[in-house]
C-alpha cells in the first residue's frame, strides 16, 4: 500500500509518500516561515498564495524522491481541517485533481489525528492509549480506546501552549514562532521568577495558559517601567518550568486514571526539549508500565508523513471522501 499524503493547513506545504502506514518513503516540507516572520504571525492570504506556488512542485518532488509513479499509488490523502480555510482549500483542490486524474480513492484526514498518528511512524500503537496534543492551536488530552476513536478528556480553557510560547516570545523580542528559541534560552537559565501553575490543584484534566502569559507580560512591563534589569534566560526558564510542570502532572494523572498501555506526546510543542525530558523522567518514575512515544522533532511540527500515517487507518476503516469534500476550519475529533 502506497499513500500520497498532502498537508497545507497552516504555513507548511508538505507532501509525503507512506508505505503500509508506517514507512516514510519521502516527506517534503516547504516552510513559509520567512515570509510570515516580519508580520509576527501567519498571514492567511500570504499563506494561501505560497501554497498555490508550492503544492504542484512538492507533489512532483515527492513522487520523484520516493521513486513512485502515480499508477503505483493506492490512494491520495489530504488534511481537510482544522486550519486556515484558504490554506486547506489549496491542498484539498490539489488532492482532488490528482485523485481524479489517476482514478485514486481520496482519504480525508483530521490534522490533529495526524499529529497523534505521527507516533505510528515510530512504533506500533497499542490501545487503549492517552495522547497529549500540544501545538500552536490545541492543548488537549485525548483518550483513544482503539484506532480511530478519540475522546477529549481535558483541554485548555483559553490559550494553547504553543500560542502562549509565541506571545511570550514577542514580549522578549523574539521572532515568530518562538517556541524553539525560548526552549533554548530556558536551558541556560533557572526558575527564579516562580510563575503560577494554573489549574494544577484542580481535579480535572483541563489547562489554562492565559494567566501565565499575563503574569509574564506584566512582570516584564513593570520591570521595564522601573528600569529594573531582567534576566532573559531566567524568564524563559521560569515560563517553561510552569508550562512543563502542569502538562506533565496532568498527563501523568490522566494516565493513572485511564487504563492505558501507551502515552503519545504530539504536536509542535512536543518538540520542546525540556518537556520531552521531564515527561520521560516522570513516566519512568511514576508509570513505568506505560510506554512513552514522542515522535522525532521533524515529525512533531506540521508535515504530511503524519497525515499519511493517519490515512492508513482511515483507509482500513473504509473512510473515503467524495469530490464534495470541503475544508472544515474548525474540525473537531469525530470517530473515524
Ligand atoms: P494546530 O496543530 O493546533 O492546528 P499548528 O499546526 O499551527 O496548530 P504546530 O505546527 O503543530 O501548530 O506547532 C507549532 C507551535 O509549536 C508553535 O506555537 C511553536 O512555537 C511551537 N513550538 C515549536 N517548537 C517548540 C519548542 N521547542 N518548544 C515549545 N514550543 C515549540
Ligand atoms: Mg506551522
Ligand atoms: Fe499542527
Amino acid at each position: 500500500e502506497l499513500i500520497l499524503a498532502i498537508e497545507s493547513s497552516c504555513d507548511e506545504t508538505s507532501v509525503a509518500v507512506i508505505e503500509n502506514g508506517d514507512q516514510i518513503l519521502t516527506n517534503i516540507v516547504a516552510s513559509q516561515i520567512n515570509s510570515h516572520k516580519r508580520f509576527g504571525g501567519v498571514v492567511p492570504e500570504v499563506a494561501s498564495r505560497h501554497h498555490v506556488e508550492q503544492i504542484t512542485l512538492c507533489i512532483e518532488e515527492a513522487l520523484q524522491e520516493a521513486n513512485v509513479t502515480p499508477e503505483e499509488l493506492t490512494a491520495v490523502a489530504v488534511t481537510y481541517g482544522p486550519g486556515l480555510v484558504g490554506s486547506l482549500l489549496i491542498g484539498i483542490s490539489a488532492a482532488k485533481a490528482f485523485a481524479w486524474a489517476h482514478q485514486l480513492p481520496l482519504i480525508p484526514v483530521n490534522h490533529m489525528a495526524g499529529h497523534i498518528y505521527a507516533a505510528r511512524l515510530v512504533k506500533p500503537l497499542e490501545f487503549p492509549l492517552m495522547a497529549l496534543l500540544v501545538s500552536g492551536g490545541h492543548t488537549e488530552l485525548v483518550y483513544m480506546a482503539e484506532d480511530g476513536s478519540f475522546e477529549i478528556i481535558g483541554e485548555t480553557r483559553d490559550d494553547a501552549a504553543g500560542e502562549a510560547y509565541d506571545k511570550v516570545g514577542r514580549v522578549l523580542g523574539l521572532s515568530y514562532p518562538s517556541g524553539k528559541e525560548i526552549d533554548e534560552l530556558a536551558h541556560k537559565g533557572e526558575d527564579t521568577y516562580h510563575f503560577p501553575r494554573a489549574m494544577l490543584k484542580e481535579d480535572n484534566f483541563d489547562f489554562s495558559f492565559s494567566g501565565l502569559k499575563s503574569s509574564f507580560i506584566n512582570l516584564v512591563h513593570n520591570a521595564q517601567q522601573r528600569e529594573e534589569p531582567l534576566v532573559r534566560e531566567n524568564l524563559a526558564a521560569s515560563f517553561q518550568a510552569s508550562v512543563i510542570e502542569v502538562l506533565v502532572e496532568k498527563t501523568v494523572r490522566a494516565c493513572k486514571t485511564y487504563p492505558v498501555k501507551q502515552l503519545v506526546v504530539a504536536g509542535g510543542v512536543a518538540a520542546n526539549v525540556g518537556l520531552r525530558a521531564a515527561m520521560e523522567e516522570a513516566m519512568a518514575e511514576r508509570l513505568p508500565d506505560v510506554e512513552l512515544i514522542v515522535p522525532p522533532l521533524r515529525l512533531c511540527g506540521d508535515n504530511a508523513a503524519m497525515i499519511g500515517a493517519a490515512a492508513h487507518v482511515e483507509l482500513a476503516l473504509g473512510n473515503l471522501a467524495t469530490y464534495e469534500l470541503n475544508a472544515n476550519p474548525s474540525l473537531v475529533f469525530q470517530t473515524m
